[in-house]
């Protein structure tokens, strides 16, 4: 029996060349080899004798080559013609500069065709058919049947590659199958069946459960890992359970210049609760943009400081951890607090602070021991080793993420079990909806103009994406390029208004000076690339014009809309797109104001491959399965959840546990 686990290049045919080609395709061991799936299928399954053959068909024909010669025509081209018989009739057969062919054919022996009949002055032929010479077995793998397509890469062929796969399917009977009684339990085929079907199959009908036998291993193994994790979580018994120091928790809130809503009371209870335990919080808050997901943060930092505790908050942005520190500096100056900020641009003492902020910078500062709260905004936007890297430390602290990208409730019900979930589903009272439309390219100027009008009445502000300038070399360099030009070609028109332009590519120092401009409505128009500034508050923003909207998902869309409508004048969010096919996806931003109806749509639309925020997670690399799958999602939670009550240590299922070791390895290296 061939082991699997031996690199390709011990294949036959497959020298340093081809391993090399392989391995661009992410192929290296046999393994990966068989796990290669193809994306399609051709169905040449129709088998004809000859004498029956219809002009137009696409017939599989079995029989020999009777002759075959190699003719060079006057202008120069090169053709293989010959004859071709099953016994029930002859028919021609015509292949274009392959010489080889003669070769090939020249010993006699069955030979399979397949290719679409012509009718060629009276008589059928068959022209450039794929062919295979049949020897010992009868079963044909490139003609005859449904035959597998794969992504293949400049140097390849499919025939090749499916002849590579074939002779190791050929080779072994059975593959490790750690879940293997689960599946026959729930009515799944066994890995070896499903793999070789999913590339040579026998119905297309039948696909679907070797194709969910996959999917189910495949979120099986999310599951049991977020189990996993939940279960070491809960393991931490070095911890610092905050008293609640209720009044003063109460007096703090009373100094906002708002109430809480109901929404946001309900989750400070569920955080503060956190705190109290006896185990470290493990706490995603999300909510739309606005929802006011910030002042909750705060005072649960603010708890921690009561407990003489430090607290840490990581933005992923310089200009956000700047905002931040500004908010706590306002909110916590009338009890003498002190906050240290910590980016690249700044290094404030760390001793005194009771509170500190920053961005990625923070990783690399030695932050003081007794951190007991550590908060994460926009988490998604940091991979998993960095969150990590903040709360590894003698006595875990307190984790709080939040983000405003919200995850699908099927996602994260079946992938985040580890986390806590506290959600802000309602918006600050007198909140309006952004206002928003989609606006054809030849309206355009016409939308410039009306946006100048508004901002000269209401004395607002705008922003303008820009998008990124598509097959560009260099990515950075596009959208500096689309800034650029926009920018050119618009800030004329604007005048007398002020218009000022921001991209990644800036100085961190010139990129604060502008957003600070802009906060201090020294600037009316901010023309920006969308992946600047998450979060930020600017109450007198209320127009933001985003172009070539069509590449963006609705979350997404709904995330940068998000920065206008803070204040209390009516906003607005125009969509430029060219690409009319996708108004009608565009159109849900119209009616729909909320983020998570949003998202779940960007999951029916697009597949979770697409959803915003979720990718970049590093715990969704799906392969098979999709989560729009929600009964083969249930199946595998469930049986995740009975396999690890059963045997919590997998000591009876050592090639579960190695599986499952080698997923939570690689969530943890993500980034
Ligand atoms: P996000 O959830 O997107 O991080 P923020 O925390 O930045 O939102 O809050 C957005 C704005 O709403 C801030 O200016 C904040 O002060 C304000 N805000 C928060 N809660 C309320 C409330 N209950 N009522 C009115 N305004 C609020
Ligand atoms: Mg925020």
């Amino acid at each position: 029996m061939l082991d699997l686990s031996l690199p390709v290049s011990t294949l036959p045919l497959i020298g340093p060349k081809y391993a090399k080609l392989l391995a661009s395709l992410g192929i290296f061991s046999l393994n990966d080899l068989v796990y290669y799936l193809p994306f399609r299928y051709d169905d040449l399954s129709l088998n004809s004798p000859i004498s029956a053959l219809q002009a137009g068909e696409k017939v599989t024909l079995r029989g020999e080559i009777i002759s075959i010669r190699n003719i060079y025509t006057r202008r120069g081209k090169n053709l293989q013609q010959a004859q071709f018989s099953d016994g029930s009739g002859l028919i021609d057969i015509t292949w274009f500069n392959q010489p080889y062919l003669v070769q090939t054919f020249q010993k006699q022996g069955l030979v399979s065709l397949s290719g679409t009949v012509k009718r060629y002055r009276n008589h059928l032929t068959l022209t450039s058919p794929q062919y295979e010479v049949i020897h010992n077995s009868p079963s044909t793998i490139h003609t005859g049947r449904l035959v597998p397509i794969y992504h293949i890469t400049a140097g390849l062929t499919n025939k090749w590659l499916r002849s590579r796969i074939a002779s190791v399917l050929n080779q072994i009977t059975s593959i490790p199958d750690p879940l293997s009684t689960i599946a026959q339990e729930n009515r799944l085929p066994p890995l070896i069946e499903a793999i070789k079907q999913l590339h040579f199959p026998t119905d297309l009908s039948e696909l679907k459960q070797y194709k969910n036998r996959l999917g189910f291993d495949e979120l099986f193994y999310l599951y049991l890992a977020s189990l996993w994790r939940k279960r070491k979580w809960s393991t931490l018994t070095s911890v610092y359970p905050f008293k609640p120091f209720s009044q003063e928790i109460k007096a703090f809130i009373a100094t906002f210049p708002f109430t809480l809503t109901a929404d946001q009371n309900q989750c400070l209870l569920e955080i503060l609760t956190d705190l109290s335990r006896p185990q470290p919080m493990n706490r995603l808050l999300q909510g739309d943009v606005g929802s006011g997901k910030t002042v909750l943060a705060v005072t649960a930092m603010y708890l921690a400081y009561l407990n003489g505790y430090k607290a840490v908050l990581m933005a992923p942005t310089e200009i956000l951890a700047n905002q931040h520190a500004q908010t706590l500096e306002a909110l916590f100056k009338p009890l003498a607090l002190s906050v240290s900020v910590q980016t690249s641009e700044r290094h404030d003492p760390l001793e005194k602070a009771s509170i500190i902020v920053g961005t990625h910078a923070l990783l690399h500062r030695h932050l003081p021991e007794n951190v007991a709260l550590v908060v994460i905004d926009e988490q998604h936007r940091f991979g998993v080793r960095q969150r990590m890297q903040l709360i590894e430390k003698k006595v875990i602290p307190h984790l709080l993420s939040m983000t405003a990208t919200p995850i699908p409730r099927t996602i994260a019900l079946s992938l985040y079990a580890d986390l806590n979930v506290s959600t802000l589903k309602q918006m600050p009272i007198g909140r309006k909806p952004v206002k928003t439309w989609i606006v054809p390219e030849s309206k355009r100027p016409a939308a410039f103009t009306w946006m100048k009008k508004q901002i000269i009445a209401h004395k607002t502000q705008a922003f303008i994406i820009c998008p990124f300038i598509e097959n560009s070399e260099n990515v950075a360099l596009g959208e500096v390029k689309a800034v650029e030009s926009q920018f050119n070609a618009l800030e004329p028109g604007f005048k007398p208004l002020k218009t000022g332009m921001l991209h990644g590519s800036l100085p961190i120092k010139t990129k604060n000076l502008i957003m600070e401009k802009f906060k201090q409505h020294k600037l009316d128009i901010l023309i920006a690339t969308p992946v600047i500034e998450v979060g930020i508050d600017i109450p007198s923003a209320t127009v933001i014009v985003i172009d070539s909207a069509e590449r963006f998902g609705l979350a997404e869309l709904h995330q940068l809309r998000g920065r206008v409508g803070r204040g209390e004048q009516p906003s607005y969010c125009l969509l430029f797109t060219s690409k009319n096919q996708e108004t009608q996806r565009l159109k849900y931003l119209e009616s729909t104001h909320s983020g998570f109806e949003l998202a779940e749509l960007d999951l029916k639309l697009r597949g979770p491959g697409q959803l915003y925020g979720i990718e970049q997670s590093g715990y969704l690399d799906l392969k098979f399965a999709s989560f729009s799958e929600i009964s083969l999602l249930q199946l595998a939670k469930k049986s995740a959840t009975l396999i690890l009550a059963k045997d919590p240590k997998l000591e009876s299922m050592p090639g579960v546990n190695q599986i499952l070791q080698a997923v939570l390895a690689k969530q943890t290296t993500a980034h």
